[in-house]
């Protein structure tokens, strides 16, 4: 009945009015969750609100980023669109984004979903999507599912609700690039990584296995964890991407040099340079102009190589989920800035610590500095950096005084090193500038 789902936007507009005076609670999914239950076909109803296309983004890294960028995009080209910028990505947390936002006497051009890999079925279940963008497929422990290939075979299941979807794919990712539809999928994929002075990166080699014979993968290039150019004795091998790039890192920007453009992004990483070449690629599919003028005023999520100010010096804050993300954050860090790790193990951040040992700590082995760890884990953090070589590190459990701390006593550079609920602790102490 379309009453209801005029009826639950109503109630979602005025309950999410009422929590935002009362600040009794963010609302994400407690808002979510009452729109659902007064009509359960809430997200049947957008369909109608959609009239271009409708495109969601998954994968284990770089969901937020990758959305974010093709927001960006769209909304720089004048076009409009319903998102869930904020990336609460569950079915709740996207509906409550969607009841937020939708007026109900207009029409939107796009949807940009940001989408929990398990909640893809329950999502496609009611949704039409036309794009599906996913960026890889790491083990994270953060994830229900810690294994990339159960992860894989629910993204499967929820394509095969809507077996029509174009797939937008990783090439060199051997996890997630197996996914199908009925469409022939569209890949992107990177030919080599170069640092400033155009030299080539060494590639790292770690042992991979094969997501369909279990045998180790052959990289002709490896990039990082598992990502590069694999082929495999079963002749499993990567697809011969349509949009192949070259990807040049510099210190404060990255360049995907693609069909002869070189398109620069105010991101810093390997992995920020994929999310950016994905967005690239899908923003292309959807025929929007003016991508390379639009990407350069792109400002990133909270957390996600977000620069801002503590007591006057530059502070980077990077976002630390699991093993494969943050050993390519680990590259990025400048050994000279004073370096804070704040590490809780929360539901949200996942309660098991211990890929932080197989993480590579060892790469700050040459800093300068004292690093501080904090949070419910500061200790663990500690004894990883100690077995890593390093010694001068300060333990300050409390967040807030942590960040006072290296605020105060910082003689160059910030560095903040964050896992997801620490990063909401830091987000609201009140000496973390905004830089405009
Ligand atoms: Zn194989």
């Amino acid at each position: 009945m379309k009453f209801r789902f005029y009826f639950s936007l109503i109630i979602a507009k005025l309950a999410y009015t009422f929590l935002k005076i009362t600040k009794l609670s963010s609302g994400t999914a407690i808002i979510g969750l009452l729109t659902l239950k007064i009509c359960p076909k809430f997200l049947t109803y957008i369909n109608n609100f959609i009239l271009k296309s409708q495109i969601n983004v998954t994968g284990t890294n770089g969901k937020t980023t990758t959305s974010g960028l093709i927001s960006h995009l769209i909304r720089q080209e004048n076009l409009s669109l319903i998102n869930n910028s904020l990336g609460a990505n569950m079915l709740n947390g996207i509906v409550n984004a969607l009841a937020i936002q939708i007026n109900p006497l207009k029409k939107y051009d796009y949807s940009v979903i940001e989408t929990d890999e398990a909640f893809l079925k329950q999502i496609y279940g009611k949704m039409n999507g036309n794009f599906l963008l996913v960026t890889n497929l790491f083990e994270d422990q953060t994830d229900r599912f810690a294994n990339p290939l159960i992860t894989k075979n629910l993204i499967q299941d929820g394509i095969n609700l809507n077996p029509n979807v174009q797939l937008i794919l990783n090439a060199d990712e051997p996890i997630s690039s197996g996914l199908k539809s009925s469409k022939e999928p569209i890949f992107f994929g990177v030919e080599n990584v170069l640092d400033e002075n155009e030299n080539l990166i060494e590639n790292t080699f770690s042992k991979i296995k094969c997501p369909i014979c279990n045998e180790e993968l052959n990289y002709e290039k490896q990039f990082y964890s598992q990502v590069g150019h694999f082929s495999c004795k079963c002749r499993y091998s990567r697809n011969n991407p349509k949009y192949k790039a070259n990807i040049i890192l510099n210190k404060t920007s990255s360049i995907i040099d693609l069909e002869n453009e070189k398109y620069e992004v105010p991101l810093i990483g390997l992995f920020n340079a994929y999310n950016a070449l994905g967005a690239i690629v899908l923003a292309k599919e959807l025929g929007l102009n003016n991508i390379k003028e639009n990407l350069r005023s792109f400002k990133v999520a909270f957390g996600r190589s977000e620069k801002r100010a503590l007591y006057g010096h530059d502070t980077l804050i990077q976002l630390i989920k699991n093993p494969a993300g943050t050993n390519e954050v680990l590259k990025t860090v400048d050994l000279d800035s004073n370096i804070l790790i704040a590490a809780n193990n929360n539901t949200a951040d996942g309660t098991d610590i211990s890929w932080i040992n197989q993480t590579e700590f060892e790469r700050l082995a040459g800093v300068s500095q004292e690093i501080v760890t904090s949070g419910l884990c500061a200790e663990a953090v500690a004894e990883r950096l100690k077995k890593a070589g390093i010694n001068n590190i300060k333990i300050i459990p409390e967040i807030n005084k942590a960040v006072n701390y290296i605020g105060q006593n910082a003689n160059n550079n910030i560095t903040i090193l964050t896992t997801y609920t620490a990063l909401l602790k830091i987000d609201k102490i009140k000496e973390m500038k905004k830089c405009f």
